[in-house]
């Protein structure tokens, strides 16, 4: 498969990746994942401004501009010819010899650039049928806002949710729910639809992005407010969103049913907007 190393598309199997790399040895850099939907990317823009407030919050200059970013991982596209999928993309701060922890002077040390393309296919069985999660302690830093390569803290949590049996895992910071293992996390009670505010507890989701201007439209009420462990127990729906798994609707937490045990509705008129959403823009 081709792939995308700083300004050449070649082969994978030609990509070097240095040994002394700060992505490598640090896990010092940032990535993006952006959804293909029949060959286009969606909401390109909005995951490439993110890229950038990510770049600026680790304090590195990126080499190229956004213009020149989106022409490279088009030109990937093009070549990959993938229709359905999603482009990964990072950057790492590049290499810089001897390994020091301090950040290398950015005039002479150069940030790397990778980016791959693979197919992914919408995740129709899981939102028709919902998963089940597990509470996991969220032990992450406090920049959870960055989307940081370093995500040690996230899989961490995963696996102690599937070791526990579960699909996914709802972190818990000091009782408030903050986000999923990938993805922003939401509850509806009453109507009303719920999630944490952004700022250094979560990621800013691009996902989470659309479902405001989609709730809008449709007239629900969305508070961007922390709530607890015992008030999504107590909720009637939650669902988990990101690019790549879209709406998922959680049906389960820790073994007790959330609302009825089955996709909610709400959850399935927000999905069906959503849905409706991406058809536009493939056919615009
Ligand atoms: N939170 C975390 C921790 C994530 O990794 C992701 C997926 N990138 C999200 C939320 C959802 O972000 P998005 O909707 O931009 O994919």
């Amino acid at each position: 498969m081709k792939v995308l190393w700083n300004e050449q598309i070649i082969d994978e199997s030609k990509v070097k990746i240095d040994l002394e790399d700060r992505g490598y040895q640090f896990g010092d850099g940032i990535y993006e994942v952006i959804r293909i939907y029949d060959g286009c990317m969606y909401m390109e823009k909005e995951h490439l401004d993110r890229f950038w407030e990510s770049a600026q919050k680790i304090r590195m200059t990126l080499p190229f501009t956004q213009v020149e970013l989106s022409q490279r991982l088009h030109r990937l596209a093009n070549e990959v010819g993938i229709e359905n999928g999603r482009i990964y993309f990072q950057v790492t701060r590049g290499v810089a010899k001897p390994r020091l922890h301090d950040f290398p002077d950015s005039a002479v040390v150069q940030p790397v650039l990778l980016a791959d393309i693979q197919p992914v296919s919408r995740p129709s069985v899981k939102q028709n049928l919902g998963i089940r999660a597990g509470f996991v302690e969220d032990r992450r830093w406090l920049h959870c806002d960055i989307k940081s390569i370093s995500l040690l803290g996230n899989l961490l949590a995963l696996d102690e949710a599937k070791q526990k049996g579960f699909e996914e895992a709802v972190l818990l910071r000091e009782g408030f729910v903050t986000e999923a293992s990938a993805s922003n996390l939401w509850m509806v009670k009453d109507g009303i639809l719920y999630t944490h505010p952004d700022g250094q507890l979560i990621l800013p989701g691009i996902t989470k992005m659309k479902i405001r201007e989609l709730t809008k439209a449709l007239g629900i009420e969305v508070k961007e407010v922390a709530f607890t462990k015992k008030e999504l127990l107590a909720a009637d729906e939650c669902f988990k969103t990101s690019s790549v798994a879209e709406i998922v609707p959680i049906i389960e937490i820790d073994k007790q049913k959330i609302g009825d045990g089955m996709p909610g509705k709400v959850t399935k008129r927000i999905l069906k907007a959503y849905i409706e959403a991406i058809n536009l823009f493939v056919q615009a």
